[in-house]
């Protein structure tokens, strides 16, 4: 009997009202590895009731205590840093290398806003001499977050830990598939001290627990990642008036300038398309390459890509892990199967593989496409699979131009040498990160926000900070004031 995993709230651990489970499988084996509550409307309105009450207590806490207490989260995330990687790395098939990068940035972002918690201040407007006029900030309250599976720990923190420094409570909806990290976070929340009701994580599918969240009359915030659909559905099904900030898909570019170093830019390529499985938003899987570069860019693409070690992610040597889910696998497939039709090239990968040493489990070579159209399927839509796409283009105008062209927004990378070039291309972009000559440089200070379909409004850096907090204008008379019709 697989280990049940249960909703964590108002400080401890409760079944499903429902007395239903979902199954939760280890990607690497297909086994089954939990039972997890499946929560409904129900489960979801007590966690909302446990949170209003640790909203309350959270917030009539002097912010130097609150400070201190996410501080001491953070202490427990890096005290539990094996446990929590060792779950990740059987509940999303990532290697441990890529899950230790997402738990240390857990830690770090906690930390982060635990710095600014006790910076946020209002203003005084000087109006007039009759009047005080000022301004302060304050907590919705209930925030509700919805996160997906990819990274299971710096989502989590990504939303938790400004949510908090802004002195609300959360009711957190992780992705069925991968429950068990923001579990761990949450109990370790409760053990650091952080009051009862202040973190909550409410387990179920999406249709039932997470639209029973993000409907909520009560709850007037809804911070989300996952993809443009659900996005999409979250607003179409909000009970009131609610505030989004949503974080969705991206089918970023990996724009190659006419004189960018190619042997760098083709090891960046293979390393953004392919970690974690492709499943990263950012992965800028879309290569845009002078077309007279095409040919030795691509050589170096191959190579690099068949150097490249898929297999068991507990093993050290395994760069490449499984996709999340039999689902997944299958999406992926589909989308590979508009290559050719579509006039497109599959020159490696392209059909599910088990790589030495595995059985079971839902894996994907590194596959690599070329002469893929704009306007075709696997220009337009994004795969989160490990699937690299090459795209020739004529000079760095045109390049920009099909960089943008696709609805998403989320990032692009540019490598390139000239200054000039560079700027220009920069300065064209329509995405809410640009990552010249590096890529995936992610820090808590830092801001985070899609353009287009991918979302609307900013995780990270103080920008998130304005996310989840309202202001209140006081006009404070002088005691003077007569009414105009006496
Ligand atoms: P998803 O299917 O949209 O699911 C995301 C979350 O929403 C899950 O917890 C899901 O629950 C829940 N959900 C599904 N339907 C819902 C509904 N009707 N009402 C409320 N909640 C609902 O996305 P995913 O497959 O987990 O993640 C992959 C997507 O996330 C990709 O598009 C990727 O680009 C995007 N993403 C974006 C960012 C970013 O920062 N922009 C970061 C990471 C991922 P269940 O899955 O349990 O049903």
């Amino acid at each position: 009997m697989a280990d049940e995993v249960n909703h964590w709230i108002g400080g401890t651990a409760r079944e499903p009202s429902t007395g239903q489970r979902l199954e939760v499988v280890n990607p690497a084996t297909g086994d089954t590895i939990a039972a997890l509550a499946a929560g409904d409307a129900f489960d979801v309105e007590l966690a909302i009731q446990a949170a209003e009450d640790g909203a309350a207590a959270w917030w009539s806490l002097p912010v130097a205590e609150r400070s201190r207490l996410m501080n001491a989260w953070a202490d427990r995330v890096e005290e539990f840093a094996n446990e929590l990687v060792n779950l990740d790395v059987l509940d999303t098939g990532k290697p441990a290398t890529v899950s230790t990068g997402s738990v240390a940035r857990t830690a770090a972002t906690l930390r982060w806003y635990a710095g600014w918690a006790p910076t946020i201040r209002g203003a005084s407007i000087p109006v007039s001499d009759e009047e005080l006029t000022y301004t302060t900030y304050e907590p919705y309250g209930v925030v509700g977050a919805i996160t997906p599976w990819n990274y299971p720990a710096s989502n989590f923190a990504t939303k938790v830990a400004p949510i908090l420094a802004c002195g609300n409570a959360v009711v957190l909806k992780p992705a069925e598939q991968a429950p068990l990290v923001p579990t761990r976070l949450a109990q370790l929340a409760t053990d650091a001290g952080i009051p009862d009701g202040v973190v909550n994580v409410v387990h179920g599918d999406g249709p039932q627990a997470g639209a029973a969240l993000s409907s909520h009359p009560r709850v007037k915030k809804i911070a989300f990642t996952g993809s443009t659909e659900t996005g999409m559905a979250l607003q179409r099904q909000a009970a009131g008036i609610t505030s989004f900030t949503l974080e969705l898909g991206g089918k970023s570019a990996s724009l190659i300038l006419p004189d960018a170093d190619l042997d760098q830019a083709a090891a960046a390529v293979v390393n953004t398309a392919f970690i974690n499985s492709g499943q990263t938003c950012t992965a800028g899987t879309r290569v845009l390459i002078p077309r007279a570069q095409h040919d030795q860019f691509l050589e170096r693409v191959l190579a690099a890509a068949d150097q490249v070690t898929v297999g068991d992610p507990r093993q050290e040597s395994t760069q490449v892990g499984p996709l999340i889910s039999l689902e997944q696998l299958g999406r992926v497939e589909r989308l590979v199967a508009t290559a050719e039709p579509d006039g497109a090239r599959v020159l490696r990968g392209g059909q599910r593989q088990q790589p030495p040493g595995t059985s079971g489990g839902y894996y994907y070579p590194p596959t690599v496409i070329d002469q893929v159209t704009p306007g075709s399927t696997l220009f337009r839509d994004e795969v989160f699979g490990p699937v690299l796409t090459v795209t020739t283009y004529t000079d760095p105008a045109d390049g920009i131009r099909l960089a943008n062209e696709t609805a998403y927004g989320l990032a692009t990378i540019v490598w390139g040498r000239d200054q000039a070039m560079v700027r220009e291309a920069v300065a064209g972009l329509r995405s809410g990160i640009v990552w010249v000559n590096t890529i995936h440089r992610l820090h808590p200070g830092v801001p985070y926000a899609g353009w287009g379909q991918s979302g609307v409004g900013a995780e990270l850096g103080t920008e998130a900070l304005g996310e989840y907090m309202q202001v209140k204008t006081v006009w404070l008379g002088d005691g003077q004031w007569r009414s105009p019709w006496q």
